[in-house]
């Protein structure tokens, strides 16, 4: 069976006790994992605290040094696609198709946050005082706790080491105890870039013991989170102790408005794409399809077919469009959630059951929820289920969309971009694709508000977020 480590002020390190972890696809262990737990924790911050107020190579680097160094590990990254994509797999059942094109991603945050270190620039503060300089310093706001879920590992992380590295400061990162392998394998080449000891730690290990052993520890300074609301509840409850500031990345239900004079052959094939990819496992899914009545009947048969033709199968064939869930537990999750809507009144449309064999796979399903309360339209599946209903008029639609206490991304299908310029400004959504979906840079920022949190990340200000002013008063 595969060991990985985890690696705290520089060493590569078994953890206080060690765990299985399962290969979605089988159902089966293949893989051993540490468990960090609070004393793991504890030497990990008190390791990044040292790597940056102490008197080690990291508090004297200059930000362009930083940005030598986050190049190289964009590069790193680049070079190794190939190894943590397969390890991204085997750990989480995501898609070797995907994992290998994201890690891609991965690779241009690192290296857009490289070229970034050194433009994050103070300012010059013109005080009405002939007898005074002032300046404003941007300083790291000091040892960051990057906490993220199973889906994206990779990516989730790139997206605040990047920006928090650039900034000049340290991080513990704490992996997803459902499927760590990729993010442990990812401190090998943290090591191998020549970051010195104590600047990137990534530990494993349950939320509960782990990642509340890191909320609360005294020396952390800020807390990015990425996973569910209810355990954003209890970070925030956490840096209560340690009044450390925090970024959240939460959840969504995200909708896909397609109006009767869109591409609807394009409009479907974002839809699949939206709700599908990543088996639905995407904070950004677009869960809810919110269509023109005039044309819903003939949009869904277009879904229906493109569902039915998904290839669901082994993660690791490159053939495989749809792989399993990562965990049983989200497996029986969604099956509750598909049976509440079912008796609520939603048609099943196509899917709706767990495939016989192994592995935690689940049929790409499609339930028509008009004119009914069906749960499916407010809950978050975290899996490969799309919920439908049908608008009459555009505040129809736009009633539909933001009838919801999520507030992360949405899309707007439709010819008529005066209709789209208006609908932008009142979806209640950080992100709005207009005729596409799921488009993604790193110049451009990503977050939500409501439920969703309300966190930043991508471009200058995530940047600037992991940052914080000191007032210099010169008397000249
Ligand atoms: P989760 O909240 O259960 O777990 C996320 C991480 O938090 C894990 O590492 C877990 O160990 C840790 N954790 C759990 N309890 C903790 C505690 N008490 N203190 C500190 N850490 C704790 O999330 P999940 O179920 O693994 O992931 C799915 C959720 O993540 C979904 O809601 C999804 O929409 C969301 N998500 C959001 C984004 C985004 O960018 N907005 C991206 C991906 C996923």
């Amino acid at each position: 069976m595969r060991r990985f480590q985890c690696y705290i002020a520089g060493h590569f390190e078994d953890g206080e006790a060690r765990f299985p972890s399962v290969d979605p696809a089988t159902g089966n262990a293949w893989a051993e994992m540490p468990e960090s737990r609070e004393a793991d924790v504890d030497r990990a911050v008190n390791a990044a605290h040292d790597a940056l107020y102490g008197d080690g190579p990291w508090s004297k680097m200059t930000a362009t040094q930083r940005g030598k160094l986050l190049y190289k590990l964009a590069d790193l990254v680049a070079a190794n696609a190939p190894r943590l994509a397969e390890i991204e797999t085997r750990d989480t059942g995501k898609i070797i198709r995907e994992t290998s094109s994201q890690i891609a991603y991965v690779a241009d945050y690192y290296r857009y946050y490289a070229g970034l270190a050194d433009k994050i620039e103070g300012a010059y503060l013109p005080i009405d005082k002939p007898d005074m300089e002032v300046w404003l310093r941007r300083e790291p706001v000091g040892v960051v706790a990057a906490i993220v879920p199973w889906n994206s590992q990779l990516f989730l992380a790139a997206v605040k080491i990047g920006p928090a590295l650039a900034a000049g400061c340290t991080l513990v990162v704490k992996a997803s105890e459902d499927g760590p392998g990729p993010l442990l394998e990812f401190a090998r080449l943290i090591d191998e870039a020549g970051f010195p000891a104590g600047v990137v730690n990534v530990v494993t290990g349950f939320g509960a013991t782990c990642g509340a052993a890191l909320t609360a520890h005294p020396k952390v300074a800020h807390i990015a989170f990425t996973g569910g609301a209810e355990t954003a509840r209890h970070i925030v409850r956490s840096s209560a102790e340690n009044l450390a500031s925090t970024s959240l990345e939460l959840g969504g239900k995200s909708p896909l408005l397609v109006f009767a004079d869109a591409d609807l052959e394009s409009a479907a094939n974002a839809q699949i794409a939206g709700i599908f990819a990543a088996t639905g496992q995407s904070c950004v899914a677009a869960s809810r399809l919110i269509v023109e009545r005039s044309v819903k009947d003939r949009f869904l048969s277009i879904l229906k077919a493109k569902a039915e033709a998904i290839r669901v199968g082994s993660p690791l064939d490159m053939k495989t469009e749809v792989g399993p869930l990562a965990t049983k537990r989200q497996r029986q999750h969604i099956e509750t959630l598909v049976a509440a809507s079912l008796n609520a009144g939603a048609r099943l449309v196509t899917g709706g059951a767990s495939p016989e064999g192994d592995g935690f796979f689940y049929q790409p399903t499609i339930l028509d929820c008009d004119d009914t309360r069906s749960p499916s339209l407010q809950k978050e599946f975290f899996g490969p289920v799309l919920s439908v209903v049908s608008f009459e008029t555009e505040a129809q639609a736009l009633a539909l969309a933001n009838d919801t206490l999520y507030g992360l991304a949405s899309g707007i299908f439709t010819q008529n971009l005066t209709r789209a310029h208006r609908l932008m400004k009142s979806l209640h959504a950080g992100v709005v694709w207009v005729n596409t979906y799921r488009a993604v840079s790193p110049i451009a920022a990503f977050g939500g508000s409501g439920l969703s949190g309300d966190g930043r990340e991508g471009g200058l200000a995530a940047a600037l977020g992991y940052t914080r002013t000191k007032t210099v008063w010169l008397r000249t």
